[in-house]
């Protein structure tokens, strides 16, 4: 169900349901490992027998599309632990489950471990469909169809972390968040195109991550209705929660400077190097 908010009338999804879902960090016995398969919605579609990624519909969906994609049978797994041609596949599955869901915009984000809002530490992604264009992606969308020039074109001012053939791994100057990163592809997309090159970014995210915090976040912002658009894929380690003056006006106070952070986050993701234990924990 929508509301609005009263003075701006921006969209609010209400999903009281949502409360009934278990907290297996708590205890319970986790609904995503193999042998479990009962316990969830039936399966949408899987790769493997037996599965190595399988995807169902959320049991306790926050809209009416809704879908979770568990990233590996292993309840243990990290994205960053799979085989690249797992986590590409995974990606791969969520590519085709974000163009099949007839909503008229899907969100595509991960909440990795406690801190980032997962309620089951069993590896996964979620998909959630709107009848709505999410704020942030409206705001955006008729920031880029006003800009004279697509200001993701162009990142040559942002700190680079990494770079692939097709897309550029960067620490956006006005970061909101420590440490928070963008995969920006580096052709004008206004949506999802590549899947190899972006798992092996998000592995290498993921990697450089869990570093710093044992919880992440990563979200898509994608414009399937502007094609002046540009999308591209946030990643951000949970350190501080947020506070009462990010959460009260909206505007986020950023405790590391994105020159320091893709220095450190490409130290960190290069496996040639000893894991990345010394980051410094940084918070507000
Ligand atoms: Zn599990
Ligand atoms: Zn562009």
């Amino acid at each position: 169900m929508t509301e609005q908010t009263p003075i701006t009338n921006d969209p609010v999804i209400l999903a009281p349901g949502r409360e009934q879902r278990p907290n297996v960090f708590a205890g319970p016995p986790c609904p995503f490992c193999p042998g479990a398969e009962d316990q969830t919605p039936p399966e949408i579609a899987r790769d493997g027998q037996p599965w190595r990624v399988r995807v169902f519909p959320n049991r306790y969906p926050p809209t009416e599309h809704a879908e979770v994609i568990v990233e590996s049978a292993s309840h243990d797994d990290s994205f960053d632990e799979l085989q690249p041609d797992h986590a590409a596949l995974a990606v791969a599955l969520t590519f085709d489950r974000y163009r099949a869901i007839e909503a008229n915009y899907v969100s595509i984000f991960k909440n990795h471990g406690r801190l980032a809002g997962a309620s089951i530490p069993h590896l996964h992604s979620q998909l959630v469909g709107t009848s709505f264009v999410p704020l942030r992606a409206a705001r955006e969308g008729e920031a880029f169809a006003r800009a004279a020039r697509c200001p993701l074109c162009d990142v040559r001012e942002h700190p680079i972390i990494a770079e692939t053939e097709n897309y550029r791994w960067i620490a956006p100057r006005g970061s909101r968040l420590a440490y928070q990163q963008w995969i920006v592809p580096k052709a004008h997309e206004h949506d999802l195109a590549e899947p190899r090159e972006l798992a092996s970014l998000l592995q290498w995210s993921a990697r450089a991550m869990r570093g710093i915090s044992d919880s992440f976040n990563w979200a898509f912002t994608t414009f399937p209705h502007q094609p002046r658009g540009h999308w591209y894929a946030e990643l951000f380690p949970r350190i501080a929660m947020m506070a009462g003056y990010e959460l009260g006006s909206g505007t986020f106070i950023n405790t590391v400077d994105p020159v320091d952070a893709a220095k450190l986050l490409s130290d960190a993701s290069n496996p040639d190097r000893p894991a990345p234990e010394a980051f410094a924990r940084r918070g507000a």
